[in-house]
């Protein structure tokens, strides 16, 4: 029996077992990639045993907004579904950090290239996950050859399924050639984001970030990173457009999602960023993100939402 067996997973409104949530193999969103999806984390805390979930609403908020682009209804507001995922997290007497991921898919088994006219469906998977890279020695990133899909071609502000095979083509090309990560740039050659992350950088204490128009994914923790920039450490973020060549003169350059954390890089295409060391802003940023995502610092723009609590109990 694997790890996978013993979950307990949302499927079409109820609460199942893993093996018993079954897809067929014409599902629209399995040909074609039309689905949506968040990725979200809860982050166990030992001292209080309590299982937090970062930004539930935010996440849920944005899948809506990714399922009117692809012509699909969540079957709940994002109020239900942060409380369905409480009871999902419960179900499954998670003790550790966990990673949440909904997905909204076209699920007619039937075939043929549209979004309208198709029956849509819901599940969300939750399982036991820390970070998915080990960020404390810095990443060797390089600029991937593969450009970033435009706003009117695959919209990189909604999360959908089969748009992730442009991060994934810069992220094994990253690899191939023995780097951590990929900065992928837009079409017309300004920093986008990483695979799966977006990207701030410090320069003469300017901290920066490439604006919404750069074909990004308009990240939650960028968005939560920001506010602690400015509102704590005082500094002023700016959003606009970042050439490649500024990355190898900055500073200092780290990223930032749901599933990396907070990641600095040591290096861009073998250029040593900075000194080639954790720099103080990374630091603090990183510092306060821990802080943030473990509550041992709550704000009223940050939401980490109890999992343990009657309050947040859902009917089953
Ligand atoms: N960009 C992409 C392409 C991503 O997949 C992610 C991860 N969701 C991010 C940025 C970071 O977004 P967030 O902070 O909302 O996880």
């Amino acid at each position: 029996m694997t790890q996978l067996d013993e979950l307990i997973v949302y499927h079409r409104g109820e609460f199942r077992r893993y093996p018993e949530a079954r897809i067929g193999l014409m599902t629209h969103a399995l040909l074609y990639g039309t689905g949506c999806f968040e990725g979200i984390r809860a982050f166990w805390d030992e001292k209080s045993e309590q299982l937090n979930v970062f930004e539930p609403l935010a996440h849920y908020k944005r899948l809506a907004q990714s399922a009117k682009i692809l012509l699909m209804d969540l079957p709940a507001g994002p109020e239900e579904l942060c409380a369905i995922t409480a009871e999902l997290c419960r179900r499954n007497a998670f003790r550790s950090d966990v990673y949440i991921r909904p997905v909204l898919y076209k699920s007619e088994e039937t075939f043929g290239v549209r979004l309208d006219d198709l029956e849509h469906d819901f599940f969300i998977v939750a399982f036991p996950n820390s970070k998915y890279l080990e960020t404390n020695e810095g990443l060797d990133a390089c600029v991937s050859s593969w450009r970033r899909a435009d706003d009117n071609a695959t919209p990189p502000r909604a999360k959908i399924t089969g748009s992730y095979v442009n991060p994934a083509l810069a992220k094994s090309e990253a690899r191939a050639h023995g780097f951590d990560e990929a900065i992928v740039l837009t079409a017309d050659g300004h920093v986008s984001e990483t695979s799966a992350a977006n990207v701030f950088i410090v320069r003469d204490g300017v901290v920066s970030t490439p604006d919404a128009s750069q074909n990004l994914l308009e990240g939650i923790t960028r968005r939560v990173v920001k506010n602690l920039i400015e509102r704590d450490l005082g500094l002023r973020v700016v959003e606009r457009t970042i050439d490649r060549t500024e990355l190898y003169c900055t500073d200092e350059v780290f990223i930032c999602g749901t599933g990396v954390g907070i990641a600095w890089l040591r290096s861009l295409d073998r250029r040593t960023i900075g000194d080639g060391l954790m720099g103080p802003v990374t630091r603090a940023v990183t510092d306060g993100y821990h802080a943030l995502t473990r509550g041992r610092a709550l704000r009223p723009d940050v939401e980490l939402r109890a999992v343990y609590e009657p309050a947040y109990a859902v009917d089953a």
